[in-house]
C-alpha cells in the first residue's frame, strides 16, 4: 500500500537557525517515535510513557558517533500540535549540530517537512482550522506584543467561534428552505422568505462588524506604513531618531526582511509603524536641489499615515502649503514642531484649516513627544486597546471572503424584493455560507490549502 505523502514522517528544524542556546528539531508521524529511536541513546523511547522529556545522545547508528547530547520529547497522538505522534529534540543549538541530528533522522526515515507542514497537519487533522493555522504564521511574525496577542487569541479558535455561528444562522434558514421547497403545499414561502430576510440583515451586519475590525488587523499584523515628510530643517531627521532609538526599533527575523533594506519598523505604543523612505529622509542638508515635494511624493503615495512637520516658529512657506496640499487626501497628523522657539503657527487655526489631527512638539527638548505617539495610537486603534477578547480579521484572505459572502447576501436580498422564487434566491444564499466556510476552510479548495500553507517557515 503506497503511504500518502501527507501521512508520512517529517522531520525539521523548528529555532531560527543560528547561534541560538537551545534549537528544536521536530519529527512527526506514525514512525516519529521509532525513528528518532535508531538515532537516540538512551531510555528506549518506544517505551516511554506519553509527555516525557527523556534525557540521552545522539548518536549516529551507522558510525557510533555521539553527535550532541539531548533532551527528547515523546508526545503521542493525538495530544499534539499535529495530533500525530511527534519527538522534539532539545539539542544544544549551532548550526552544524542541529543540521547534522536533523540529516540522521532524514537518512533513518523521516522525510523533510515542506515550510508549514506541522501547522498543515494540525489542520489537516482537524486540529486547527485554517483562521487558526493563519495565526500561527501571525505569531511567529508578530511584530509587537499587541500584535501577538491578537494572534494568540485568534488561535484560541476567536475568529473561527463566531464564522461558526454565522453559519449556523444561514444553515438554520436553509433547512426551512428545503422543507419549502420539497413540500410545496404548505405553502409557506412568504413565511421562509422573510425568515431568509431577516438572516440576511443579521448575519451581514455581523459581517460588517468584523469587517470593521480588518484594517486594525492589518495594521497590526503588517505594520502601518508611515512617511515623515516636511521642507528642509524642521526637524525629521530628529523625528526619525528618536522614534528609531533602540527601545523602539523592532528587530525582524522574519524570512526575506534584510538589514539592508530603507524600511524600519518602530513599535509606537504596540502600533507598529514601518517608516518608508528613511533614507529619503537622510538627506545632505544644503543641498537644497534634492528635497521638497517631489521627493516625497513616492513615499507619501505609499503610505498610510503622513507625519507632516511644519516648523511653528514660521511662518507657512510654499513648500509647505504643497505638502499640507499633496497630503491633503491621506489620514496624516501635522506636527507643529520648534515650539521652544515660540510659535507662530496656531494649531488650532491649522487643525480647522486642514481637518486634520495637529500637535504641538519640540523634538529637541522631548516636549511632547508622548502626545504624538497618544495620537498615532489613537488614529488606529480606536476599539482595540480596551477590548482584549475582540475577534479581529487580520488579513486579506480573511477580509475578501467576508466582503464576499456579504456580497452574495445582498443579492439574496436584491432577489428576494424583486420576488424571485426561493429555489433561485437559495444559491446565492447557499453560496454565502459555503464562502464563510473557504474562512475557516471548512469548504476550501485544495490548492488554496496549498497555497496558503506554503508561506510558512520551515519549521513551523
Ligand atoms: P530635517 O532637515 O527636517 O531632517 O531636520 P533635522 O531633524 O535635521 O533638524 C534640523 C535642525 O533643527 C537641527 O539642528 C535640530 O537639532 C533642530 N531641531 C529639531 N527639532 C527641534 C525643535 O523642536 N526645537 C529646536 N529648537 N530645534 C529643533
Ligand atoms: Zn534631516
Amino acid at each position: 500500500v503506497q503511504r500518502l505523502t501527507e501521512f508520512d514522517t517529517i522531520a525539521a528544524i523548528s529555532t531560527p537557525l543560528g547561534e541560538g542556546g537551545i534549537s528544536i528539531v521536530r519529527v512527526s508521524g506514525e514512525d516519529a517515535v521509532e525513528i528518532a529511536n535508531k538515532v537516540f541513546k538512551g531510555k528506549d523511547l518506544t517505551q516511554v510513557a506519553s509527555h516525557t522529556i527523556n534525557y540521552g545522545h545522539i548518536v549516529d547508528p551507522a558510525s557510533g558517533q555521539v553527535i550532541d547530547e539531548v533532551m527528547a520529547s515523546v508526545m503521542l497522538a493525538p495530544k499534539t500540535f499535529t495530533k500525530e505522534d511527534t519527538v522534539e529534540i532539545n539539542c544544544h543549538g549551532g548550526i552544524v549540530v542541529t543540521n547534522d541530528i536533523l540529516q540522521l533522522l532524514l537518512a533513518n526515515g523521516a522525510r523533510m517537512a515542506d515550510p508549514g507542514e506541522f501547522t498543515k497537519r494540525a489542520f489537516v487533522n482537524g486540529r486547527i482550522d485554517l483562521t487558526q493555522a493563519e495565526s500561527v504564521m501571525d505569531i511567529i511574525r508578530a511584530k509587537t506584543d499587541k500584535a501577538r496577542q491578537v494572534a494568540v487569541k485568534q488561535l484560541e479558535g476567536g475568529l473561527l467561534t463566531e464564522i461558526r455561528a454565522l453559519r449556523q444562522e444561514i444553515l438554520d434558514v436553509l433547512a426551512n428552505v428545503e422543507v419549502n421547497i420539497d413540500y410545496p403545499e404548505y405553502d409557506e414561502e412568504e413565511v421562509t422568505g422573510q425568515k431568509m430576510l431577516g438572516c440576511v440583515h443579521s448575519v451581514g451586519e455581523k459581517i460588517d462588524k468584523l469587517l470593521e475590525t480588518a484594517q486594525e488587523g492589518q495594521i497590526l499584523r503588517n505594520g502601518l506604513k508611515t512617511a515623515i515628510v516636511g521642507r528642509p530643517n524642521v526637524g525629521k531627521s530628529s523625528l526619525l531618531n528618536y522614534l528609531t532609538q533602540s527601545d523602539k526599533a523592532i528587530v525582524t527575523d522574519v524570512a526575506g526582511t534584510t538589514r539592508d533594506t530603507l524600511e524600519e519598523y518602530v513599535s509606537v505604543k504596540g502600533v507598529p509603524l514601518e517608516l518608508i523612505d528613511t533614507a529619503g529622509i537622510h538627506h545632505t542638508e544644503d543641498t537644497v536641489e534634492k528635497i521638497g515635494v517631489e521627493r516625497s511624493k513616492k513615499a507619501i503615495e505609499k503610505a498610510d499615515l503622513i507625519l507632516l512637520l511644519l516648523d511653528s516658529s514660521q511662518e507657512l512657506t510654499k513648500e509647505d502649503r504643497d505638502l499640507l496640499a499633496y497630503t491633503a487626501g491621506k489620514k496624516r497628523i501635522i506636527v507643529l514642531n520648534k515650539t521652544d522657539l515660540g510659535a507662530k503657527l496656531s494649531a488650532a487655526q491649522i487643525a480647522e484649516e486642514t481637518g486634520s489631527d495637529v500637535i504641538t512638539t519640540s523634538i529637541l527638548q522631548k516636549e511632547n513627544l508622548d502626545g504624538l505617539e497618544n495620537l498615532i495610537k489613537k488614529l488606529f486603534f480606536k476599539g482595540i486597546e480596551n477590548s482584549n477578547d475582540q475577534v479581529l480579521v487580520t488579513n486579506q484572505r480573511q477580509a475578501g471572503l467576508l466582503a464576499k459572502a456579504k456580497q452574495q447576501l445582498a443579492d439574496v436580498e436584491t432577489g428576494l424584493e424583486s420576488g424571485m422564487p426561493l429555489d433561485l434566491v437559495q444559491i446565492d444564499f447557499t453560496g454565502a455560507w459555503e464562502t464563510l466556510g473557504e474562512i475557516t476552510g471548512e469548504s476550501a479548495p485544495d490548492e488554496l490549502i496549498n497555497d496558503l500553507f506554503s508561506q510558512f517557515c520551515l519549521g513551523k
